[in-house]
């Protein structure tokens, strides 16, 4: 059976070649991943390429480092055939992130499992860029080294932050909340980590957690939904038709500057009333406990203190429970808004949302009911990321490895070749 990407005949100019054999290329990578190991007398006949060229294209991706050959392949007609499969263990795709309180690494291997992640918590909304680049290089740097000793090497990067994100030019123009203002993190990463050989891109960390959600649905991933970030800032990703809405300059989705408060707080962005100011994360911790309290300590791990505050709700502890019936109120405002405007089949909330599941989860169902015009939210269901806080390294990874499906030339040979194998030859 063809691949439904469908097949390019070559043309006549060197360009023209050079793009079908990136997109055959392509084509194999993905029904591998798509459908698992198979012959290469397999591949040729759901592909609809003919032998000869399979077999060249699978030496060429075994030379990047991104297949190899696994067991034999009894095949129900003629003779059983060497299996091609991906190749787990040579490259990642790493994904890192900048937020308020914290800088993340995860790596993804070819087949999408995690190999490494790494979190530290660092008070990035006090500390100038240059600083707080310099230390998530600097991790970046410990877990590439980590990685090549046992032989795996990256193969592309995506950055995400908080707030207003040119993909073009990896510029970050905006992010009130770090206070940061046209900062080029992609080209200032890029030259702390010594002009690697891979991409190095940026992307705005809402939109990346709503693609790792996308992904975390399996099989049948629902095409509507939006992912809320639940951290200082609350960023909305919004999936419509199975496509991220980027907006006209990809600023779509900056859901906590709606401003539904007007007698509300003052938001990192200057105006006042805005829905981050009133669900976000210092919204809660500042309601929750006094100032002095440990809760608000920048240096300790944001997981952590959030346990901690979950423990203290489940002992009962009155300041708490207040605070979240609080946030859950606003909460459902805002939410309100974005399933009138959107309807979509999931409203996910991560972050800090998803750490206090148990007590918000129940109050919001209750109470987006009165702000929703459709009957029974018009059937928005309300769930919970599982990713935690790991949303958006895990969607900037993912990000970098679908670019490495879409163009495997991405990656550099290694010099490495595949056994000759016999079947390929007849
Ligand atoms: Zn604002």
């Amino acid at each position: 059976m063809p691949s439904s990407t469908g097949l390019l005949r070559a043309g006549s100019s060197a360009a023209d070649q050079l793009t079908v054999r990136r997109h055959n290329l392509s084509v194999v990578l993905s029904q591998l991943r798509d459908h698992g190991p198979r012959s290469r007398a397999r591949l040729a006949e759901e592909t609809g390429l003919n032998k000869a060229t399979v077999s060249s294209l699978v030496s060429d991706l075994a030379e990047r480092g991104l297949v190899r050959e696994g067991g034999i392949e009894r095949a129900t007609v003629g003779r059983p055939g060497q299996s091609i499969q991906l190749d787990g263990d040579r490259v990642v795709a790493v994904g890192a992130e900048v937020n308020v309180g914290y800088v993340a690494v995860l790596a993804l291997d070819l087949r999408g499992r995690v190999v490494v992640e790494r979190r530290i918590a660092l008070d990035t909304a006090h500390l100038p860029p240059a600083r707080v680049l310099g230390e998530l290089a600097g991790l970046l740097g410990s877990v590439v080294e980590l990685l090549a000793a046992s032989g795996v090497r990256p193969v592309g990067l995506t950055v995400a932050l908080p707030g207003l994100v040119e993909t073009e030019t990896g510029v970050l123009r905006s992010a009130p909340n770090l206070r940061w203002t046209d900062v080029a993190v992609a080209a200032h990463v890029r030259a702390l980590l010594d002009d690697p050989p891979y991409p190095v891109l940026v992307g705005n960390e809402a939109n990346l957690a709503a693609l790792a959600e996308i992904d975390a649905g399996g099989p049948g991933r629902s095409a509507d939904l939006i992912l809320l970030t639940g951290s200082v800032g609350v960023g909305g990703g919004i999936v419509a038709g199975g496509q991220l809405l980027r907006g006209t300059r990809g600023f779509a989705g900056e859901v906590g500057h709606l401003r539904v408060r007007g007698d509300g707080p003052v938001c990192g962005c200057g105006r006042t009333g805005c829905w981050e100011a009133a669900v976000g994360l210092d919204a809660l911790l500042t309601a929750a406990a006094p100032r002095d309290d440990p809760v608000h300590d920048p240096s300790r791990d944001v997981e952590q203190r959030l346990a901690e505050i979950a423990r203290r709700a489940a002992a009962g502890d009155a300041r708490v429970l207040a605070a979240i019936d609080e946030i859950d109120r606003w909460l459902a405002v805002g939410a309100g808004i974005l399933v009138n405007v959107f309807n979509p089949e999931r409203l996910v909330l991560g972050g800090y949302f998803a750490a206090l599941q148990p007590w918000i989860a129940g109050s919001l169902r209750e109470e987006l009911q009165h702000h929703v015009f459709a009957g029974a939210t018009g059937s928005t269901r309300i769930e919970f990321s599982t990713l935690g806080f790991s949303g958006a390294v895990r969607g900037g990874a993912a990000q970098a490895l679908d670019r490495i499906f879409s163009d495997p030339t991405l990656v550099g040979h290694t010099g490495e070749h595949l056994p000759v194998a016999q079947e390929a030859m007849t």
